[in-house]
């Protein structure tokens, strides 16, 4: 039996795969959803799930939520005496759904398939498999919330080129992946998110909208304000989920044995989640741009994800995409229910080759470089990338690149992940140099191959075809420590910026819009707007204010073009 767990950032989920059909399981208050919750009481007593949801108003009790965001980080969490990792409460919570099957089918399970979200990096994912063992679980395979979906919505036996889109909004997080066939093999195209929305920004909206009516005479104001917050919340989640079924609810609590109540309406709920429902385009518009594919030729947009039952929500997304999406699985149960049947598929082995999961590289990796500014001088330090982001895994790419100087000896290329157009801003993962022989500029050609493997190990080949010399060098998974110190030299090298004399704020609100627009794009458009941006601050390097008003309005103008030529 390999079960199958949609491990959430707000709930939790497990199913099993019964020979036909992918079922959930209930947890022992009955429920086919587990909150990602644990709690610690004053005795030392461990709450996992609803019952710890429910001590978080309480004053007694310490809470912790959300600790998916820290997965795969040294981000310690305190729980009453004791701290915790995010995979080790992650695994407090996979131990108490693997319970559950137990209690079910009167066998403890050993063996599961846990979804992650598509651009989860491979630390996130090794930390994700090690809470599935420290619960006791071997994780046959950790697969991609989206493709979950796909397999739930039975969307992975389409025709090759037909697109679709998983529009996921949780309850503090928001996903968006292109997903398609091809060569049997599900393909996740691009992911794009938000990681700061989802159903807990509505409550905190509706909250805000309400608050003053509903407590004319302050009495929340009274309360620490951790325990007043807490219970607002609280009553605007319980009112939002009931405006999903009806036009009109309360939204009520009791402060001090006193009850407030106040009426509310979808429409009110729609005017305070109206800068929320705006935020919801750009990823999608993002993902679309990095798939290269546009709405029209989607061939379906399925919901995943409970904060896609608000109508409001379903409202816009029909208004964004023109059409009604497809929610004919539960939003809330697609995921685990695909696991569950990937689950299926690899324990009988006849049927695993038939999907195949592939993923996608979640950042860009490439080298710096340096480039002539047009003006006799060299720039350096910029981002050349390589591999893409979004760019299906195993993948190899090849760059060809020239020799700068005469008689130049070696060549040096940092290794960098990351999407800032100069590698300051991106993370370094090492160099590589080779000897070049002595020849005036241009007249060397250097190759410089990645490939980069699902399991997050890359490999850099670097050779001189006029020489035959070659160097190959593998990164592997980096020490945390070296993060810490990456993130100092990253904090140091923007703290060099802020003194620098070309600040001025118009022009560096401008040169940050374009560098933006450089990370959003890929490919060819990339190279034009590097271009665009290096010719902007050739300009600004020359001092000369009408050269730079020019060179201004120049840029802004072909941003503006740009931005005009998005697909939605
Ligand atoms: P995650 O994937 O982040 O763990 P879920 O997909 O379980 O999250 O979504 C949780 C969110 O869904 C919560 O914000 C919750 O309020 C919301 N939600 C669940 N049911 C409903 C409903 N009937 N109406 C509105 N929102 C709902
Ligand atoms: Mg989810």
């Amino acid at each position: 039996m390999i079960i199958g767990i949609d491990l959430g950032t707000t709930n939790s989920a497990v199913a099993l795969w019964d020979g036909e059909a992918a079922q959930l399981v209930p947890n022992a208050l009955g429920q086919m959803l587990t909150p990602s919750a644990v709690s610690v009481l004053p005795d030392g007593t461990t709450l996992v799930g609803q019952a710890a949801l429910e001590r978080m108003a309480a004053k007694d009790a310490v809470t912790q939520l959300s600790f998916k965001r820290y997965m795969g980080t040294d981000h310690k969490l305190k729980l009453g005496r004791n701290t915790f990792s995010a995979e080790e409460l992650s695994a407090l919570v996979l131990a108490s759904l693997r319970d559950d099957v137990a209690a079910q089918t009167g066998t403890v399970p050993t063996e599961a398939v846990i979804t992650v979200p598509a651009y989860f990096n491979d630390k996130q994912r090794k930390a994700t498999r090690r809470a599935g063992e420290l619960a006791g679980l071997s994780v046959r395979r950790l697969i991609n919330e989206p493709t979950a979906a796909a397999l739930a919505f039975g969307l992975a036996s389409r025709g090759e080129h037909e697109p679709f889109l998983v529009f996921d909004l949780g309850g503090g997080t928001f996903d968006v992946s292109i997903v398609e066939m091809f060569a049997g093999i599900v393909e996740v195209r691009a992911s794009a998110g938000d990681n700061r929305l989802g159903g807990d920004d509505f409550n905190a909206a509706l909250a805000g909208a309400v608050r003053a009516r509903l407590d004319p005479d302050g009495l929340l104001d009274r309360l620490n304000p951790e325990h007043a917050r807490a219970l607002l919340l609280q009553a605007a989640e319980r009112t939002r989920r009931a405006l999903s079924d009806t036009g009109e609810a309360e939204l009520a609590l009791t402060v001090a044995e006193q009850r407030l109540a106040t009426r509310v309406s979808a429409a009110d709920l729609e005017t305070a989640a109206e800068p929320l429902l705006r935020r919801l385009r750009d990823p999608v518009v993002r993902a679309l741009r990095d798939s290269q594919i546009d709405t029209a030729s989607l061939s379906e947009v399925v919901l995943v994800g409970g904060a896609t039952r608000m109508p409001v929500v379903r409202k816009a997304i029909t208004r964004l995409f023109g059409r009604f999406p497809n929610s004919t699985v539960h939003p809330d149960h697609a995921v685990a229910l695909g696991a569950a049947i990937q689950g299926g598929l690899i324990a009988r082995d006849g049927g695993l080759d038939e999907v195949r999961i592939t993923d996608v590289c979640p950042f860009t990796l490439g080298v710096d470089r340096s480039e002539r500014d047009g003006r006799g001088g060299i720039v350096s330090g910029l981002f050349t990338p390589i591999i893409e982001r979004n760019t299906p895994v195993p993948v190899s790419r090849v760059h060809y690149f020239q020799t700068m100087g005469d008689n130049q000896r070696r060549v040096e290329f940092g290794i960098y992940q990351g999407e800032a157009r100069e590698v300051s801003g991106n993370v370094r993962l090492g160099a590589v140099d080779i000897a070049v022989p002595p020849r005036p500029a241009g007249d060397v050609q250097v190759d410089v191959r990645f490939s980069y493997d699902s399991s997050g190990l890359l490999e850099v080949d670097v050779s001189i075809p006029l020489t035959g010399e070659s160097r190959n060098v593998v990164f592997v998974d980096e020490e945390d420590r070296k993060d810490d110190a990456e993130l100092d030299r990253r904090r140091r090298a923007l703290a060099a910026l802020k003194v620098h004399p070309r600040e001025d704020a118009g022009n560096q609100a401008l040169l940050a819009r374009a560098e933006r627009m450089w990370e959003d794009h890929l490919g060819d458009v990339r190279t034009v707007i590097g271009q665009w941006i290096i010719a902007f601050q050739s300009a600004l390097e020359s001092q000369d204010h009408r050269a730079i008003a020019q060179a201004h309005a120049d840029l802004a103008a072909r941003l503006d073009s740009l931005d005009a030529e998005m697909p939605l």
